[in-house]
């Protein structure tokens, strides 16, 4: 078998910036903080990660206690900012979703910087969460770097199968997620399809980029390791 840890925001979904804009909402119902977030800034992170690093900027306490309750703020604003943004699939996931999840020697799950439930509101609003029954996430640790083996073990427990990292593949938009799979010794795929351009994602030396998965051949060649692989 098979397993493919799948980024969220930029890799399977563009959330129109909902998470940001809740994120903002939190910021200033809870700590009266007037807030801008530039792109880049959450682009591979943790929101862990992050949501520390905005407190600290502002000057507020940003022990595990202050970031877990603005996580439930923001988590408490999310699900009325996706309707309001023009959020979407990116292109070519859902049928390459679905055409995987029929598949018996592929398992998929998550590895992503959103807390499980910031990830569940997400996918479940774009009806994707379903493919995807277990996973890794910012609850982890706040280290994306230390996400893989989390995801790997919840993969074996769930199809009762000893995945190993060179029966990984790491999917994702940034280069934290080429990284984050190089640390465990697992294939990594990266995706121009979020905040960075397939040059730079190279230049990370990725297993394999992809301008985008409109075409899903080169991914599932790569994927069942075919010979004519040849990435673009
Ligand atoms: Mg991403």
């Amino acid at each position: 078998m098979k397993l493919l840890l799948w980024d969220i925001d930029g890799t399977l979904i563009c959330s129109g910036r909902a998470g940001e804009h809740a994120l903002i909402r939190a910021m200033k119902m809870e700590f009266g903080v007037d807030i801008t977030i530039k792109p880049l800034e959450l682009a591979g992170r943790t929101d862990t990660y992050f949501f520390g690093q905005l407190l600290k900027r502002h000057g507020l306490s940003y022990d595990l206690e202050a970031i877990h309750s603005l996580i439930e703020i923001y988590l408490s604003h999310l699900p009325e900012e996706l309707p309001k943004r023009p959020g979407k699939t990116l292109g070519g996931i859902l049928p390459l979703l679905e055409q995987l999840s029929r598949r018996e020697d592929i398992a998929q799950g998550l590895l992503t910087g959103n807390v499980e439930r910031g990830a569940q509101i997400k996918l479940q609003h774009f009806d994707v969460w379903k493919y995807f029954p277990f996973g890794a996430f910012a609850d982890d640790s706040h280290l994306r770097n230390e996400l893989g083996p989390h995801a790997i073990r919840r993969a074996s427990d769930f199809h009762q199968f000893d995945f190993t990292p060179e029966d990984t593949f790491i999917i994702g938009d940034t280069p934290y997620d080429i990284e984050c799979g190089k640390v465990i010794g697992a294939n990594t795929i990266a995706v121009a399809t979020g905040s960075h351009s397939i040059e730079e994602l190279q230049s990370h030396e990725p297993t394999a980029a992809f301008a985008d998965l409109e075409d899903p051949t080169l991914f599932l060649n790569l994927i069942d390791n075919s010979p004519t692989l040849t990435p673009t």
